[in-house]
């Protein structure tokens, strides 16, 4: 008999947890963070057990967006305890650093702070963990499908040209890593005048379902841009949660069905 052969470090599940969903931007600013939360409380409503892992180190802004506030405790010293609101358990890379703290983190540091945000808070049964990544295709986002099973990534996207380039080179990593695509996502999609209604494709309009068709992967919703989105994450309660009967809020319940 041979010498064990050590296991291949293939991509682990993590206990308890039934899916991962990663939600990835080519770059910033273009709402993944928005999508992502209200993504999971349009899921927790549903009655699912939803996680929130906010991975984005260069901008946690998932404490912020769901009003949660305070470091996580670890009463033994070893695990760490996740926070909750809206139905949702959540856990930030934000609520391990200080707010104000730009974080300059090196590769090796950040892979440490995803592993221990995966495998070290007791996230407890979970149907789905939806995780909100670093914008672009970096060391998180490998690490991640390297190490942990994603069950998909859903792209969100503006509908600018440079936003669809660089979700294409997003749609690109995920492929060569082998996780599957579950979609495009179109922000700011049009403008909704909160006033009147009207409505305008300030950044054009057509070019994410153009792009989807192009790479073969579904356009799995269009949210428009309207001045409530913005006002009710800042005011820490998503829209889902504080405007659930408006069409704002509704074309998250749609994408949360559909994932
Ligand atoms: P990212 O996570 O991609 O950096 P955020 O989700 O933080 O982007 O969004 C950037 C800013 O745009 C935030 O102030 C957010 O409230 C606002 N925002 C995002 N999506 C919308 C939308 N559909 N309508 C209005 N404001 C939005």
């Amino acid at each position: 008999k041979g010498a064990q052969k050590p296991k291949p470090q293939g991509p682990q599940k993590v206990a308890g947890i039934d899916r991962v969903i990663a939600v990835a931007s080519g770059k910033g600013g273009v709402g993944k963070s928005t999508v992502s939360a209200n993504l999971a409380c349009a899921l927790a409503a549903e009655g699912r057990r939803v996680g929130l892992l906010d991975a984005d180190v260069y901008g946690p802004s998932q404490p912020r967006m769901l009003g949660v506030s305070g470091k996580p405790a670890s009463p033994d010293g070893k695990t760490i305890l996740p926070l909750r609101n809206y139905g949702v358990t959540m856990m930030s890379i934000g609520l391990m650093t200080n707010e104000r703290e730009a974080v300059v983190w090196r590769g090796p540091m950040l892979m440490g702070a995803l592993q221990q945000m995966m495998n070290q808070v007791q996230w407890g049964a979970l149907d789905v963990l939806i995780v909100d990544l670093p914008p672009g295709t970096g060391d998180v986002a490998m690490t991640l499908a390297q190490k942990y099973v994603l069950d998909g990534a859903v792209v969100v996207s503006t509908p600018q040209d440079v936003a669809l380039l660089d979700a294409r080179k997003g749609i690109d990593m995920f492929a060569k890593l082998g996780t599957p695509i579950f979609g495009l996502i179109e922000n700011m999609s049009t403008h909704i005048c909160s006033n009147c209604g009207h409505e305008e494709h300030i950044f054009g309009h057509g070019g994410v379902a153009k792009e989807a068709q192009e790479m073969r992967v579904p356009l799995l919703a269009e949210i428009p841009l309207h001045l409530d989105i913005r006002t009710a994450s800042d005011g820490g309660a998503p829209i889902v949660v504080s405007k659930p009967e408006s069409p704002q809020a509704q074309a998250f319940r749609d994408l949360a069905r559909k994932l």
